[in-house]
């Protein structure tokens, strides 16, 4: 591995102030890169990444933050579309403000940021693209309609940003995560009427037994993104314990 793979590159993580976007941000810094996290809140960021106010929800905030990143760190080379939020229900569950609100950030939001984003990687030798996609696109995962439906959506996209704009030199691809232990996943257990039972299920459902890690993802995220990864475009890493294609036996007392 080249630690300094991302030398003189810029990029930007939305929703990169927490779990898988705060763990992405660390790693291309780490390896080079100047980051901009995006995010609507940016107070207490570590020293060392940029923190631009942003709600991908709001037009004229993503164009602000695209425009200061540019001012302040020179361009943008890479683009991590990170931001989003969690929903639990069946259909019947769900309102129509609730599927609004979820698509407008899941979904939309990242059409936003890489409209946005577009003018200035098509400036770059280095331009890529990821979105953060979900096992909930692969799977059929119980209540969980409209995060599986703005996930499914996340990984169309993908593939139809990556055709549109393969000729510019421009790569798009996402990741799949399986569950990982994040503040996105505390939060969504207290919706459920036993959070202990649901995490155990949660651990079981991996076939590896345990939740992914936010530095396992972003490990895949920043491969995905890197400069030597030139001819990779239009794919889908699943970063899932094995959840997707694996199909293990439950586990016995005799092991
Ligand atoms: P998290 O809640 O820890 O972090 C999400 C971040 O997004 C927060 O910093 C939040 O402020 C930001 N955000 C929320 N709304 C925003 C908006 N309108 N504009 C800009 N930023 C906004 O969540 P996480 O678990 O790190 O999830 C990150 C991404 O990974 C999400 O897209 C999520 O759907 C996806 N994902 C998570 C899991 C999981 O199990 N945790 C699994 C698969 C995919």
């Amino acid at each position: 591995m080249n630690a300094n793979e991302f030398d003189g590159l810029v990029a930007i993580v939305t929703g990169g102030a927490s779990g898988i976007g705060l763990a992405t941000a660390h790693e291309f810094a780490d390896r080079g890169a100047r980051v901009a996290v995006l995010d609507p809140v940016i107070e207490g960021l570590p020293e060392g990444l940029l923190g631009v106010p942003c709600d991908v929800t709001d037009r004229a905030s993503v164009d602000a933050a695209i425009g200061r990143v540019r001012a302040e760190l020179g361009g943008i080379d890479i683009v991590v579309n990170n931001a989003g939020i969690s929903a639990v229900g069946t259909v019947e569950e769900n309102s129509d403000d609730d599927w609004a609100r979820v698509l407008d950030v899941n979904v939309i939001g990242m059409a936003r940021v890489s409209a946005a984003a577009l003018p200035s990687l098509r400036e770059s030798s280095a331009a890529a693209i990821v979105n953060v996609s979900s096992i909930a696109a692969l799977n059929g995962l119980p209540q969980r309609a409209l995060y599986s439906a703005s996930k499914g959506a996340a990984l169309a996209l993908t593939f139809a940003m990556a055709t549109d704009h393969v000729r510019e030199g421009i790569r798009v691809n996402c990741v799949c995560p399986g569950t990982v232990s994040t503040p996105f996943v505390e939060r969504m257990l207290l919706r459920f009427a036993d959070p202990v039972a649901e995490r155990a299920a949660l651990d079981a459902r991996q076939a590896t037994g345990r939740m992914v890690t936010p530095e396992e993802v972003a490990l895949s995220i920043v491969f995905l993104a890197s400069p030597r990864s030139a001819s990779t475009t239009g794919t889908a890493l699943d970063v899932d314990g094995g959840v997707t294609h694996l199909r293990v036996r439950p586990q016995t007392d005799g092991g």
